[in-house]
């Protein structure tokens, strides 16, 4: 038999879609408290939110002869008209949250309209008001809603444990509070406050109330695009800080939390060639678009949007991901986000392997600027000693460094060639020229380039055929093999040199590939991982570095040194 379902079942079906779990109604609370201009939003939650939830706000208030109406169902203040719907600029609209919570819970909602000089309590059960009257308070509204799907024994039965209740409310906090950095949040755990953004107005403020100082503050800020329409802002992790999973990128748009799998695929895509692939970045990335150009209201409970210009969208947040990343050339520091890192993965710490030969370069998107920018010079290091014959340790003023022996003489012979380019490179002869055989490809590159090889330090002439004899090479390179020295830069020639000229032309092109060499030469030039060092040789290799310019990168552009600092040792080790 077909019937017509009785009022307060559809109302309870109805508030299922909005209602899911304590951490939805937090959410819908709290957006309530934003739309209505709060500048500090309290949020209390007992058990999990199962026995109490309270969000309390110094907003605009309801006015009294209001209240009532703002627990029915599709009764708005945020929207007039159909056309609102093509421009909403509030997170509520739908007039379904506070009569939805009221239908399956016991709510006391007081609150007092800026504009008046008394305020309402009222209280609902089931959705029924069975009590009103005036109070005293200060203007705004504190909503307290108890004992959820009490009259939905079903529902009931799928709530978890406090705990993962609990977990779901603090994710919601946590992103509210990073998308609103000018609000005043706290949240407090069963009489514990357990978070709270300072309101400064500064995103970054928040992130290191969220993810702590040693994370927030080793985040990237995405610079701004002057005139965009699509507007991104926000902060992603250094390419050196990875997650095991996605969970971490968070997406905001218009102020908006959304969950949407393109926009995150263009965050990850930005770090390509950057991280290792099954790795993830950690993201709070904002997108501020017209109104107009994105529909919101796609979901009941509007965590997904549909675009306009979803392409449009989609390249400009992976742009301004990509100039965060890039702009970055710091030390790596050692991080590990909520708990120690799962002990079976260790590069946790450190740039991929760049692909062999070619520098760390974002490979898509050839408009960007290349990895290297100016990073700090080095504080003066104590060498402690030498692990794996492959690190120095050392300790400077604020912990450890740990350095990567061969990319740190590596940059340091760079520095010391490219600044002795112009008055010419030490050469040493070679008691006995080497004649050394190349592949036919590469012999041809050789003597096309026998000049800025000569000017370089890489004395070499053809000895017909395929065949070059070497007769002098740079002071730097006396401890390498001649012959894999000059495999090495036909081998760079190869490879880096046809990029170079496709890329540009003349004097840019010609200045690349004397670069190129300088970096094939250094390679060959410097200490081997592997290779025993005396305690001079270390301190000599540390001054030397501390001396340069570029001392935290190799000119491949992967990390020299580690640095754990004492903050952090202590965090591990729970002190
Ligand atoms: P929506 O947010 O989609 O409008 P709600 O059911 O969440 O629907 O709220 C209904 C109305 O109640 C809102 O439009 C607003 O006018 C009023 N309201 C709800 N919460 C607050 C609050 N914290 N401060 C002021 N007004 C509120
Ligand atoms: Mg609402």
């Amino acid at each position: 038999m077909i019937r017509v379902l009785p009022p307060e079942i559809v109302a309870q079906i109805a508030a299922g879609e909005v209602v899911g779990r304590p951490a939805s109604v937090i959410k819908e609370l709290v957006e309530n408290s934003i739309d209505a201009g709060a500048r500090e939003i309290r949020i209390e939650v007992a058990d999990g939110g199962k026995r109490m939830m309270r969000v309390a706000d110094d907003g605009c208030g309801i006015p009294a002869a209001e209240v009532e109406l703002a627990f029915q169902r599709h009764a708005t203040s945020k929207l007039a008209s159909a056309e609102d719907l093509n421009r909403i600029a509030t997170l509520g609209f739908r007039g379904e949250a506070l009569a939805s919570i009221a239908a399956v819970s016991r709510v006391i909602c007081a609150t007092r309209a800026a504009e008046e000089e008394t305020g309402t309590l009222i209280r609902l059960e089931g959705g029924e008001v069975v009590s009103r009257r005036p109070i005293g308070r200060p203007p705004g509204t504190t909503v307290t809603v108890e004992d959820i799907f009490y009259n939905v024994p079903a529902r009931r039965k799928f709530l978890r444990s406090s705990a993962t209740e609990r977990r779901h409310i603090d994710a919601w906090i946590t992103r509210y509070a990073m998308a609103y950095p000018t609000l005043r949040f706290a949240l407090v755990h069963d009489g514990r406050e357990v978070f709270r953004s300072p309101g400064t107005g500064r995103m970054r403020d928040v992130l290191v109330a969220v993810y702590g100082v040693e994370v927030g503050s080793a985040l990237l800020e995405i610079p701004p695009e002057e005139g965009a329409t699509v507007r991104v802002e926000g902060f992603v992790s250094p390419p050196y800080f990875h997650r095991a999973d996605r969970g971490e990128i968070t997406l905001f748009v218009n102020g908006r939390w959304v969950q949407d799998a393109r926009l995150t695929y263009a965050v990850i895509q930005a770090y390509h060639t950057l991280i290792p692939t099954g790795r993830y970045p950690l993201a709070v990335v904002m997108v501020t678009l017209p109104p107009e150009d994105v529909d919101v209201n796609v979901h009941p409970a509007k965590a997904e949007v549909r675009f306009r210009d979803g392409d449009g969208v989609f390249r400009a947040v992976q742009r301004a991901v990509r100039q965060a990343v890039t702009e970055e050339a710091g030390v790596p520091r050692m991080q590990a986000i909520s708990g120690p890192a799962p002990p079976a993965h260790p590069p946790e710490l450190r740039f991929p392997e760049a692909p062999r030969g070619e520098p760390v370069r974002p490979t898509p998107m050839p408009m960007l600027v290349p990895p290297v920018a100016p990073a700090a010079r080095l504080p003066v290091l104590r060498v402690i000693g030498q692990v794996a014959a492959t690190y120095i340790i050392a300790e400077g003023p604020d912990g450890l460094y740990l350095i990567d022996q061969h990319a740190a003489h590596e940059r340091v012979l760079y520095e010391r060639m490219m600044a002795q380019r112009s008055g010419g490179i030490p050469v040493q002869s070679l008691l006995e020229p080497v004649a050394v055989d190349l592949p036919p490809e590469w012999a041809g590159l050789v003597e096309a380039h026998q000049e800025t090889l000569h000017r370089l330090g890489v004395e070499v002439e053809p000895f017909g055929g395929n065949t070059f004899l070497i007769r002098a090479l740079p002071v730097a390179l006396t401890s390498a093999h001649p012959r894999d020295v000059l495999t090495e830069v036909a081998q760079g020639l190869a490879e880096e040199g046809g990029e170079a000229r496709r890329q540009q032309n003349g004097g840019a092109a010609e200045e690349e590939i004397e670069r190129a060499i300088i970096r094939r030469v250094c390679k060959q030039g410097a200490i081997k991982a592997g290779q025993v060092l005396s305690r001079e040789e270390m301190e000599e290799l540390l001054r030397a570095l501390e001396r340069c310019e570029n001392p935290r990168t190799c000119p491949h552009g992967r990390p020299t040194m580690i640095h754990i600092s004492t903050a952090q040792l202590a965090r591990e080790f729970q002190r």
